[in-house]
């Protein structure tokens, strides 16, 4: 039941990628003559691909668990036995000495070849032979539960290959020539003159009209154009969501959301105040002090830690976060503290509201569907600006809408009418790394804040409410990588079906976890017990009931090689986190060996 629609985790896997018998990568002979081209550096990258899944593949297979007589043929011969796939005794880290050998290979100063060129052929040969086997294998494993941090779908690094071939810098967006009828605005004489010194609607790449293909799409997987039931169909052409982008991640969206957020509310009160000082023009010190702001809070429950650190890059400081989660449940949000907070704005207190959409350790969520319409009241009439902390959270707005996830759908229910939000592409979409998503309804503040000034050589704006924004003036970045391939590819390949089906199955794996450690005389079930199956999404929070087992548990856990799993603190307490976010999740498969780890492991038996 469990493998997505389009994919096959055992083919990508399993696939015989070599006729090579040797096991050696570092062998430089070609393992693949089919392969071999008339071009060195064509000849160069392919083998060093195949030799990479090779060596990935072999990997696998050292070292594992009981199978260390495991070779090709035999990880053919037991291709849909499912509890004997090899990705099921793959070993997610590595071993000690294969750390200890990467860490020794490494070039030392002083030494007589330091710094001195090797080649190509043999670095790449000591990538793969030294520092391959060093690297933890999460993007490889369907248990890796540390963190939340997802693995990569074939299609989506494949794509991501095609990036690094291009290395296409997304930079400057540089529109076709408007066609007939598509009523584009007239252009103003000035711009008509700048024109005719670059040429009439310059176009050098499609790459930015992808990203905001994929851009949309994401917006319509996620149904945040606030149109329900169309299925994004028919629907305005102009979706909400005018400032939207790539980023490295989620961190560095609510660095934007809170620049943002803190540009919005600032400017707003500087020009009540009659100033024309913005924070992006004067800086946040002449801003405030032209609009009596002595204060600008973030409002949050139990906050992401890369808001904090957010707020330090944005002048704000740690200090400004300001918990006010609801007493019991600290991961919701508690909507009269807040409302007590954004009262403070006659004493020239300003806030930003962040919404933990998805709480890290709990992956509880901050609001109820009856919570964003209030809170969207609340910040209007005190001013204040509302962001979503949606890294991984936010994709429970792709989920089937059958009875099973309808209590999430109503936790992300409203996000829609925030001010901006932020989410990760690497984490559950399963994109490589460095990949975040920040939508803004306000264009204009985003440009306001991350517009490139006195840069004429860059400018392209056409003046277009409808238009692509340059990715220059809405990011952080001004060269940047083509991030959204992988997103784009990810979209086409899975679609609407695929995707939820991917996302169903790391819910109800986690679910399958929870209830087991609910059930156990050895586990406790964290935050509560009582808590239904249906509030859990993708984590699982729980520690050992032994005090002395609880210790060590997380080490005894990884220990096992079966599954590697984070730490944390709950109240605290030591506490075990497991995050399901990888796309290779098989629900039976992947419950079966969690339930047997965690028994061995509380009754003291070998695992
Ligand atoms: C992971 C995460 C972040 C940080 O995202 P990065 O991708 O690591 O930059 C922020 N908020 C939440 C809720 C997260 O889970």
């Amino acid at each position: 039941m469990a493998h997505p629609p389009t994919t096959d985790p055992a083919n990508t896997t399993d696939m015989p990628i070599s006729t090579s018998t040797t096991g050696t990568p570092a062998a430089m002979n070609n393992p693949n003559p089919e392969t071999e081209t008339t071009d060195p550096e064509t000849d160069f990258l392919l083998q060093s691909y195949i030799r990479l899944r090779h060596a990935i593949s072999t990997k696998t297979h050292r070292g594992g668990d009981d199978d260390d007589d495991d070779d090709g043929q035999h990880q053919h011969r037991h291709h849909h036995h499912r509890h004997q796939q090899p990705s099921d005794r793959r070993p997610v880290l590595p071993t000690r000495e294969a750390l200890a050998a990467a860490l020794s290979s490494l070039p030392t100063r002083g030494s007589p070849s330091y710094l001195e060129g090797r080649g190509a052929a043999q670095t790449h040969a000591h990538l793969l032979a030294a520092l391959l086997p060093a690297l933890n294998a999460q993007a490889l494993s369907p248990r890796y539960y540390g963190f939340v941090t997802g693995g990569v779908l074939p299609v989506a690094e494949a794509a991501d290959n095609l990036v690094t071939a291009l290395d296409q810098n997304v930079q400057v967006h540089f529109p076709l020539p408007p066609g007939p009828g598509s009523g584009a605005p007239e252009k103003e004489e000035e711009e008509e003159e700048e024109e005719e010194e670059e040429g009439p609607g310059w176009t050098h790449s499609a790459s930015t009209a992808v990203e905001d293909a994929a851009l949309r799409m994401l917006i319509d997987l996620l149904h945040l154009d606030g149109e329900e039931d169309d299925e994004g169909k028919g629907a305005r052409t102009d979706p909400r969501w005018p400032g939207r982008t790539f980023t490295t991640g989620a961190t560095a969206s609510n660095v934007l959301g809170l620049a943002c957020g803190r540009e919005a509310v600032v400017n707003a009160r500087a020009a009540r105040a009659g100033g024309k000082k913005t924070v992006a023009g004067d800086g946040l010190l002449a801003a405030c002090l032209a609009g009596g702001v002595r204060e600008v809070q973030v409002l949050t429950s139990m906050g992401h830690s890369s808001l904090a650190k957010a707020a330090s890059l944005v002048g704000l400081g740690h200090g400004s976060i300001k918990d006010v989660g609801v007493p019991g449940e600290p991961w919701r949000l508690d909507l009269d503290a807040v409302e007590r907070e954004l009262e403070r704005e006659d004493e020239g207190v300003l806030s930003i509201v962040v919404v933990s959409a998805g709480e890290v350790n709990t992956g509880r969520f901050a609001t109820n569907v009856l919570d964003m319409p209030k809170l969207r009241s609340l910040a209007d009439r005190y001013g204040a600006w509302i962001h979503v902390d949606g890294a991984f959270g936010l994709f429970a707005r792709a989920l089937p809408k059958t009875d099973e996830f309808l209590g999430l759908h109503a936790n992300v229910a409203g996000l829609e009418l925030a001010d901006s939000i932020a989410a990760d592409g690497h984490k559950l979409l399963n994109v490589p790394y460095d990949n975040g998503i920040f939508l803004c309804q306000h264009a204009s503040v985003l440009t306001q804040v991350c517009s490139n000034p006195n840069a004429a050589y860059l400018a392209s704006s056409p003046g277009d409410p409808n238009a692509i924004l340059s990715p220059l003036d809405i990011g952080i970045e001004n060269s940047r990588r083509f991030r959204a391939l992988p997103v784009y590819a990810v979209l086409l390949s899975e679609g609407r079906e695929g995707i939820a089906a991917m996302l169903s199955r790391m819910v109800l794996l986690a679910r399958e976890i929870a209830a087991f450690v609910r059930d156990s005389d050895h586990y406790e079930w964290l935050p509560t017990e009582e808590a239904s199956l249906e509030s859990t999404y993708i984590i699982v929070l729980f520690r050992a009931k032994d005090p002395e087992l609880n210790e060590v548990l997380v080490d005894r856990i990884n220990a096992s090689g079966r599954m590697f799993v984070s730490g944390t603190k709950w109240e605290g307490k030591k506490a075990v986190r497991i995050a399901v976010a990888s796309w290779r999740v098989d629900v039976e498969r992947d419950a079966a060996v969690v339930k047997e780890v965690l028994t061995a492991i509380a009754v003291g038996r070998k695992c």
